[in-house]
């Protein structure tokens, strides 16, 4: 076995200091009965953000980012809980369901037993590199099913922290920024996508992703993610949350 000094190192802090829940803290759960009831109480439904930014795709959402959800999404993704990729993936799945059946060109695909591509939304270079692993592409893999996971969006520049930009900043701040591999072009022409990612705020990531896919010709795109932003047409994301990884 390789030796894996961070890995390692959170194993033994584990046998210490067990994690509790990380939506409540309760400990002898990773993630309790309650919190994970919270998680998947709310159904996918169809979301759209106030002000809706243009090209912005249907999209279909699990719960509202608040509370527990918010809690269960910020340890995963920015303390390393990678124990709760499966349970968020699970959520992911099920917007993904809706999104494709909620879509007349991901259905027909579906019905003729052609492939329907699941892609992962970009993450920003620097926040990736400092974890060390692709977040959203791990959720991807596990909302997909049977489907196949293309990662052929890639930011083409560096892009700012979105925490803290208005939803007018953050389009200016994305615009242009998302391509398509061109390796990976031919394989998406005249195929329905679904776009991934963990939250939705203000729609300025999915609709630069839909934009970038469409000018690749594309059947039809669509987007799906675990939570949405509780108060739509929200421009802050609020002093508490972490500055790094901010969901877009
Ligand atoms: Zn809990």
């Amino acid at each position: 076995m390789p030796w894996r000094p961070g890995e390692d190192l959170r194993a033994l802090l584990e046998l210490v200091a067990p994690a509790g829940c990380a939506g409540c803290g309760r400990a002898a759960h990773r993630l309790c009965p309650d919190c994970r009831w919270q998680l998947r109480a709310t159904g996918p439904r169809p979301w759209r953000p106030t002000p809706c930014p243009p090209g912005f795709p249907p999209t279909w959402s699990g719960p509202a980012y608040e509370g527990v959800v918010r809690a269960l999404v910020v340890a995963w993704k920015e303390q390393d809980r990678v124990d709760l990729t499966a349970a968020l993936g699970e959520v992911l799945r099920a917007a993904v369901g809706a999104a494709v059946a909620g879509s007349p060109e991901h259905r027909a695909a579906v019905r003729a037993g052609r492939p329907v591509a699941v892609l992962p939304a970009p993450s920003a270079l620097a926040s990736s590199r400092s974890r060390g692993r692709s977040p959203v592409r791990d959720l991807a893999a596990v909302a997909a099913g049977r489907r196949a996971v293309v990662p052929a969006l890639v930011l083409t520049r560096a892009v700012a922290d979105q925490a803290g930009l208005s939803a007018r900043q953050r389009s200016a701040n994305l615009g242009g920024a998302v391509r398509v591999r061109p390796g990976l072009v031919t394989s998406l022409v005249g195929v329905p996508c679904v776009v991934v990612d963990d939250v939705v705020t203000t729609g300025a990531t999915l609709g630069e992703c839909t934009r970038a896919l469409r000018e690749v010709g594309c059947a039809g795109v669509v987007a799906a993610t675990v939570a949405a932003t509780a108060r739509r047409g929200r421009t802050d994301p609020g002093p508490d949350l972490p500055r790094t990884g901010e969901p877009d």
